[in-house]
């Protein structure tokens, strides 16, 4: 009931697109309680969390924060779903994100833009924007969200909370839908990195539902903390004309507190500044040709809306592009440069020279990580804009990512921890690390907290 009031009261920032009934979740809160009181295992029991609508849940609509979604009842619940509701976890509703996760502020929601927690006429930063909310206010311990390129870090920044981005592979994307599956994972958004941590004790792990997971049994066998840490500051970024002093300040700050009241080793690395102005034009022309592949199953036939509704008896490629209108234009716009860069003539100079370009960010990351537990970098580039600031040029929009994108084309662990204030507004740093230390950046985290 508390926490059906905060929602309530919070209900200004738009963080839920849909909500359970109070009485459908309490029902199941009763039931979990008392399983875990005769002694089933279950050691999420009691918990609510919050799941970003672009993860399927079963018998609760999932809509992407799209019109072309509006009616659509998943039949299975996402792998991360079902294992969190084996573990006892309850499902509180469904929220508010950038439609199908393309974008960086969660204004461009079908549904309406989100609200940032600590000022509401900001944003909360997106996509994952609704799930940053819900964990900011409290509203569920815990909540999901996907991160392409920078969607669960950005938010967390934003809205002052903690965002794991996982090892690629680490956790399954079976039932996220797909915008760029070959960057994107799920992950959790929380108040404390100890709530992190207890959410990846059960998602994470092999999933024979997604080829693309790791043969890792769980959280348990993953690496954990170096009694005396050797963290770097990532230099080149921190200087970098996109990135706003003021974060840059805070972030590095932060570092120095941690050498001087936890004494931790830290050091300075460069990516090389050729590294860190490719990384965001390679990321957008492969999110963008992989977007335009996955969202061509939207025809109105399987997914979509039912054919009835849009026009009787038409010709298809009519029907077709009734159907297609049902997108936003970000959502269309993607669709048509994705496209361009996948088309013959064009496919070698644009989405091939962008893998190439990926490889090389993926090296030059690999090689800086190799000497450090963590290097640690901003979550995002400024203190949250205005609503309506960023979103009027894409190009703006874009360059928002800088510092988000280059642990998803290298597949590495990220961690998002609020770092500070700019102007009274909540910014993030992130810990960065080689792949399958998502478990030692979580201990370092709980350290720093
Ligand atoms: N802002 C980035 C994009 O629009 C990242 C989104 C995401 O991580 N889902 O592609």
């Amino acid at each position: 009931a508390r926490i059906y009031e905060v929602i309530r009261k919070s209900e200004c920032l738009n963080a839920f697109i849909t909500l359970r009934k109070q009485e459908d979740v309490e029902k199941e809160l009763r039931s979990v309680v008392e399983r875990a009181s005769r002694g089933d295992n279950l050691p999420l029991a009691g918990v609510l969390v919050a799941v970003k609508d672009n993860i399927v849940t079963k018998g609760l609509r999932t809509t992407c924060a799209s019109r072309m979604l509006e009616e659509f009842i998943p039949p299975y619940n996402a792998t991360v779903v079902e294992r969190l509701v084996r573990a006892g976890a309850v499902i509180l509703g469904k929220t508010n994100m950038d439609e199908f996760a393309m974008g960086s502020t969660s204004e461009l929601s079908a549904y309406g833009p989100v609200g940032n927690p600590w000022c509401p006429s900001r944003v909360p930063g997106g996509s994952s924007g609704g799930s940053a909310v819900a964990a900011a206010i409290g509203a569920g311990g815990v909540a999901l969200g996907s991160d392409t390129g920078g969607s669960i870090r950005l938010p967390a920044a934003w809205s002052g909370v903690y965002g794991l981005k996982p090892t690629y592979g680490l956790v399954s994307r079976y039932g996220l839908v797909a915008y760029a599956d070959s960057l994107e994972q799920i992950g959790p958004l929380a108040r404390h990195p100890r709530d992190i941590a207890m959410v990846m004790e059960v998602i994470a792990g092999f999933d024979e539902r997604d080829s693309t997971t790791l043969r890792i049994g769980g959280w348990r066998e993953l690496p954990s903390r170096p009694v005396r840490p050797r963290i770097a500051i990532l230099r080149d970024l921190l200087e970098h004309p996109g990135v706003d002093e003021r974060v840059a300040k805070v972030v590095e700050k932060m570092v120095y507190r941690l050498s001087e009241s936890l004494g931790w080793d830290i050091g300075e690395v460069k990516l090389g500044s050729e590294i860190l102005d490719l990384a965001l034009p390679a990321y957008y022309v492969i999110a963008m040709s992989e977007a335009s592949s996955n969202l061509a199953r939207y025809t109105g036939i399987l997914y979509g809306p039912p054919g009835r509704k849009i026009v009787d008896n038409v010709p298809w490629t009519r029907w077709f592009s009734e159907v297609r209108k049902l997108f936003g234009w970000e959502v269309k716009r993607r669709i048509f440069m994705g496209a361009f860069a996948l088309s013959a003539g064009y496919r070698d100079a644009l989405y091939e020279k962008a893998l190439i370009i990926r490889r090389r960010v993926k090296d030059a990351v690999l090689r800086v990580l190799k000497n450090w537990d963590a290097v640690v970098l901003p979550s995002c580039v400024s203190p949250p804009p205005r609503k309506g600031e960023a979103i009027g040029d894409p190009l703006r929009m874009y360059a928002l990512d800088l510092a988000n994108v280059i642990a998803n084309l290298a597949g590495v662990p990220a961690l998002a921890v609020p770092a500070g204030t700019v102007d009274g507004l909540p910014v993030g740093a992130q810990l960065i690390s080689q792949p399958l230390n998502d478990r030692l950046l979580v201990e370092l985290a709980i350290e720093i907290e």
